[in-house]
């Protein structure tokens, strides 16, 4: 007989009102092959795409691929147990794993350090392996080790908010006194805030709630915009009081607010999507970039737990 975990499986998609999630028992998994380790959960980040996949609204998408499944794919845990070729940790360290649990490592993307776009690839939460349970298990190289000191409530959710933010900051080739706007200030934007004040670049912070706009400028945004869905208006406003940006990242899921986004930057200026959504209107002489961007690879995964504030 195996032994059993408790995990909020998801069987059929709904609201999250009407509790799609049911504490179910399941086969604990296990070791099965000798690069894979055994964790057991200490915490898992509830991100806000899982909660569209679980309420259907990524259907159309393929998300999520199968039925049923358990969701949470910002997973922190402690490793209790490893395969006989487990050679880059040991038991009882701390790990993480993003959405990206597993890729073939032997195509194109593989090889060029993309492996989150590998045709190939596992997703966190889109099977019987997500975080919403007890246990997982994960090959070491998908694995990134959590430093001691950092609490696994506060790591958690950089391997999927965090992560999106850090290279979506990338994206925009930040430097030194770059204008850089973030639309939409979430569970992801107010890290891209912090992401990019490291970078050094003049962030502006734009979003439709002012509370959020505080929270914007205790994170040490140099500018915040109340957005207006008068697009005349708010571009006005941003042009007269800052100048138009160099680069903007939207994270606000709702077309017109891409729409502004690639109208408030300069002409050659970067536009980074992180978000699913259609490009509205887009005017090919004035050589903007539109760039897209998903999760992170393993590299930058770990670079980011290497910057991060440890508490
Ligand atoms: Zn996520
Ligand atoms: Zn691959």
């Amino acid at each position: 007989m195996p032994e059993k975990m408790r995990a909020m499986v998801l069987s059929k998609l709904g609201p999250v009102e009407s509790n799609p999630l049911k504490i179910t028992e399941i086969d604990r998994h296990e070791i099965t092959y000798p690069k894979e380790m055994l964790v057991k959960i200490e915490a898992c980040g509830v991100c806000h795409s899982q909660l569209h996949s679980i309420e259907g609204d990524w259907e159309d998408i393929g998300i999520p691929p199968t039925l049923p499944t358990v969701p949470g794919h910002e997973v922190v845990g402690k490793i209790i147990e490893v395969g006989s070729d487990v050679t880059k940790f040991k038991v009882g360290e701390r790990v993480g794993i993003t959405p990206l649990l597993s890729s073939c490592l032997n195509c194109q993307y593989c090889n060029e350090g993309k492996e989150y776009l590998c045709e190939k690839m596992d997703v966190t939460g889109e099977s019987l392996k997500g975080g919403y349970t007890e246990y997982i298990t994960v090959s070491e190289d998908f694995a990134t080790k959590v430093p001691d000191a950092m609490k696994p409530e506060y790591a958690a959710p950089l391997f999927c908010a965090g992560i999106t933010a850090y290279k979506a900051v990338k994206a925009t080739e930040p430097k030194k006194n770059k204008k850089v706007a973030i639309f939409g200030i979430g569970g992801v934007g107010h890290m891209a805030i912090q992401f990019a004040k490291i970078e050094g670049c003049q962030v502006s912070a734009v979003s439709r709630k002012e509370k959020h706009l505080e929270v914007a400028k205790k994170l040490g945004a140099d500018n915040v915009f109340v957005y207006s869905s008068n697009q005349k208006q708010f571009l006005q406003d941003v042009n007269e009081k800052h100048g138009l940006f160099d680069a903007a990242i939207v994270f606000a899921p709702v077309d017109e607010v891409t729409d502004t986004a690639i109208k408030s930057i300069k002409k050659g200026g970067l536009v980074v999507i992180a978000t699913v959504g259609k490009i509205p209107n887009f005017l090919a002489f004035e050589e903007k970039t539109i760039r897209g961007t998903l999760i992170g690879s393993r590299k930058e995964t770990y670079e980011l737990y290497k910057m991060s504030p440890h508490r």
